[in-house]
């Protein structure tokens, strides 16, 4: 069994290395993209080669963070001294990258999912976090990188993100305290409010509707389930990508304890997601799933079923719980 690390034994590993990749997880968000683009950013200023590996288009919604730090070119560059893993800890997490990040001469892993296990050389994962961008942010202090307006930019992207601008259980004095840090060198949250949450696609807005008006609530309304459907998409022009926000006005409605939403990726591919308000923890309920993520915020994928088989599966077993 591997353990944890120090995030002095991680500096130490970087300040040695010339080249390192960074490899965000799929189904890109804030917080994996934001920690990734920052400490890409901090390595290439101190001179190393650094890129950041991706294996998707990135997201309109956070788009905006890559100056020319994310390739998805796997052929760059051959046998990397350091490969880490930003926000997620295992190979599923980002599959078609695996041999590249194997072929790292150590394989790093930085991340805050509680249901992460240290798995790589050197590992170092903080539960309590409240966005990997925490550690990040720490990382980049230990090694002695200035953190420039562009750098805190992304930072902050991985905070507001991670913590639903921090308004969930997740956020800690601490993750105040780095935001006031980054407000001091010229990071200004409205501006990336605007570039995050104020510049939506009419499309993604016709696509919510849709799954608003979709939305069930069973077990005596305290758990509600809708669904995306590749003929939704198609009908609205959205896209799966961009349902960032809409679990949560699902979790949001009064009563609601735990909310759930299904994407058909493909018509045997179902990627579900998970959101609760205060007691259900919905990391262990993913985890037996196969899937992980934190107690409020989770998911996992379900293949070899149909979209109706997964709903009502998932109705059965959250009704059980809650009965
Ligand atoms: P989302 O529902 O936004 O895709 O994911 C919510 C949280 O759960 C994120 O922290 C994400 O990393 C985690 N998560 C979602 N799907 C999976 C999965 O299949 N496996 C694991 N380990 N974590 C997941
Ligand atoms: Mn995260």
């Amino acid at each position: 069994m591997k353990r944890n690390n120090s995030l002095e034994e991680i500096a130490a590993a970087l300040r040695d290395a010339r080249t390192v990749l960074l490899f965000p997880h799929i189904a890109i968000d804030g917080d994996t993209l934001g920690s990734s683009v920052a400490l890409c950013a901090a390595l290439r200023k101190a001179g190393k080669t650094a890129h950041v590996v991706v294996e998707e288009t990135l997201p309109d919604m956070v788009s905006f963070l890559d100056k020319g730090y994310c390739t998805e070119d796997p052929k760059l560059p051959a046998r990397p001294d350091v490969c880490i893993c930003v926000d997620c800890n295992e190979y599923r997490r980002f599959p078609k990258r695996q041999t590249l990040f194997r072929s790292g001469a150590l394989r790093v892993c930085v991340d805050h999912h509680k249901t992460s296990e240290p798995f790589f050389d050197l590992n170092y994962i903080d539960g309590d976090a409240a966005a990997t961008a925490e550690i990040v942010y720490e990382l980049i202090s230990l090694l002695g990188i200035e953190i420039d307006k562009e750098i805190g930019g992304a930072i902050y992207v991985g905070l507001v993100t991670d913590t639903g601008k921090f308004q969930y259980s997740n956020t800690t004095q601490k993750t105040h305290l780095i935001a006031a840090r980054l407000h001091e060198i010229g990071v200004r949250a409205s501006d990336i409010s605007i570039l995050l949450y104020q510049n939506e696609r009419m499309e993604k807005r016709l696509l919510e509707s849709r799954i608003l008006g979709d939305a069930e609530r069973f077990a005596d309304d305290r758990a509600v389930i809708s669904r995306i459907t590749q003929k939704m998409l198609r009908e609205t022009g959205g896209r799966l990508d961009e349902t960032d926000g809409v679990v949560e006005a699902l979790r949001d409605i009064r009563g609601v304890e735990v909310a759930c939403l299904l994407k058909e990726k493909s018509a045997r591919t179902i990627k579900v997601s998970l959101r609760s308000k205060r007691d259900f923890d919905v990391a262990a309920f993913s985890a037996e799933n196969g899937g992980g993520g934190h107690a409020r915020a989770a998911g996992f994928t379900v293949r070899g079923r149909g979209i109706d088989a997964v709903k009502s599966l998932l109705m059965q077993q959250l009704a059980d719980l809650f009965s």
